[in-house]
């Protein structure tokens, strides 16, 4: 029997294996994920409000493992495609230690990690730097932005591409929203710095300037930080920001791993959006995040990188089963709200690459039921995938 090693078990991961189980192929699938459990990505920034927790957005895989996936708890650190291994330490729901898996197709969907490493004076102040990205610091952010009595919020978005454009402004607006809530706003500046020419994504760039106006948050574009310090960072032109409060959110890249494998250097290389195959290897192939594409990073260009690859590997067995795809997207983003009120609205946006040049759609108008579909939205990928 066939070997498939899938590395990540998030959106694409997930959905690499659901089509391969569709698409009949008879094969061991052994997902490697370096946690028991699952946190999605889209609401977390509503943690800052209190409309989201996190036991709404948190799965286990014991659902996963009754489809008949393999699930490994474990930290991929190295994979050698010469010899088609992977190589991971085991987490606290395994036995530990070093395994090693052999693999026929190796799918490659770890999402990104978040590198501050080329930021002065980030390993002495990663402390300070917190962002909706991660939970632990999301928690921060949320009691910071709950107690503080005045000062600084600066809000930090570095160069595309990065996960989720459009989460820097919506933490800026969601703290707008709770600092209002809360009475203090007046005590406060918000400044949002953009390493972009244009807030994130492009398309509702010029929405989010006018709430931005309205709100009375600052925006600097084009501005990248390149040092932190105990109470401001400083821009490559030489500008310097103080803060009370950082919600800064690192540059992104693939792990460690993709570029000691030769795989990729930032990204994994891939052939094309439609054949994501390796340049070099057949049998290695990247989905989600993580992959090389010259399209936002997000929640369902991860899905449809996914269902792509498993297509991939479907027709190299020869099976006949396709999953249907294109790339396009419809989303949501959060933009507070302008009254202080703790019921979020959000814009919509999208992007169809189906036409050359891909054809933007939004509608600016802030609603509240926007907010509710994205919750549906979400809910039912992680229903989907994680089968509750
Ligand atoms: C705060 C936030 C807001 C977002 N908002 C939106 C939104 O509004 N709309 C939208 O469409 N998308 C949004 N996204 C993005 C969306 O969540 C991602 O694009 C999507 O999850 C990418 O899927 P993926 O499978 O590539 O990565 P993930 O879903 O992150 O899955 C990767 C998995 O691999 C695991 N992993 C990582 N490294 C290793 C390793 N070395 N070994 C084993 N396992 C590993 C991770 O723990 C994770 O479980 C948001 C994300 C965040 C964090």
């Amino acid at each position: 029997m066939k070997k498939v090693v899938i590395v990540g078990g998030g959106i694409a991961g997930l959905t690499v294996a659901k089509t391969l189980l569709e698409g009949k192929m008879q094969a061991e699938i052994t997902v490697v994920n370096n946690a028991p459990h699952y946190f999605a990505g889209p609401s977390r920034p509503l943690l800052l409000t209190g409309e989201q927790s996190l036991d709404r957005i948190v799965r286990g895989y014991e659902e996963v493992a009754r489809r008949g996936v393999k699930v490994v708890v474990g930290t991929v650190y190295s994979v050698d495609p010469a010899n088609r291994r992977v190589r991971l330490v085991g987490g606290y729901v395994s036995d530990g230690g070093v395994m090693e898996l052999q693999y026929d197709y190796l799918v490659v969907a770890p999402g990104v990690v978040l590198d501050g490493s080329q930021i002065t004076g980030y390993d002495k102040y990663r402390g300070n730097v917190l962002n909706v990205y991660d939970p632990g610091r999301a928690r921060l952010l949320r009691d910071k932005v709950w107690s503080a009595e005045r000062g600084t919020v600066v809000v930090y978005a570095p160069k595309v591409p990065y996960r989720c454009a459009p989460a820097p402004t919506e933490t800026a607006l969601l703290i707008d929203a709770v600092l209002r809530h809360r009475g203090v706003r007046d005590k406060f500046k918000i400044i949002h710095i953009d390493a972009n020419d244009k807030t994130q994504p492009p398309v509702i760039a010029d929405v989010v300037g006018e709430i931005y106006k309205k709100q009375g948050i600052e925006v600097v574009t084009g501005q990248e930080i390149t040092e932190i310090g105990e109470n401001y960072v400083v821009t490559r032109s030489g500008e310097r920001y103080q803060y009370d409060i950082l919600a800064m959110l690192e540059p992104n890249r693939a792990p460690k791993f993709v570029a000691e494998a030769g795989l990729g250097g930032q990204w994994v290389e891939v052939r094309s959006p439609q054949d994501l195959r390796h340049p070099k290897f057949d049998d290695v192939l990247a989905a989600g995040d993580a992959a090389g594409l010259q399209f936002p990073k997000n929640q369902e260009i991860a899905f449809e990188s996914a269902l792509f690859a498993a297509n991939k590997i479907l027709e190299m067995e020869g099976l006949p089963h396709r999953a249907s795809v294109q790339y396009a997207f419809l989303g949501w983003a959060y933009v507070g709200n302008p009254e202080g009120r703790l019921q979020t609205l959000s814009v919509m946006f999208g992007l169809d690459f189906t036409t050359q040049p891909p054809k933007p759609s939004k509608d600016p108008q802030p609603k509240r039921e926007y907010t509710e579909r994205k919750d549906s939205w979400e809910q039912s990928y992680l229903k989907n995938l994680f089968g509750h």
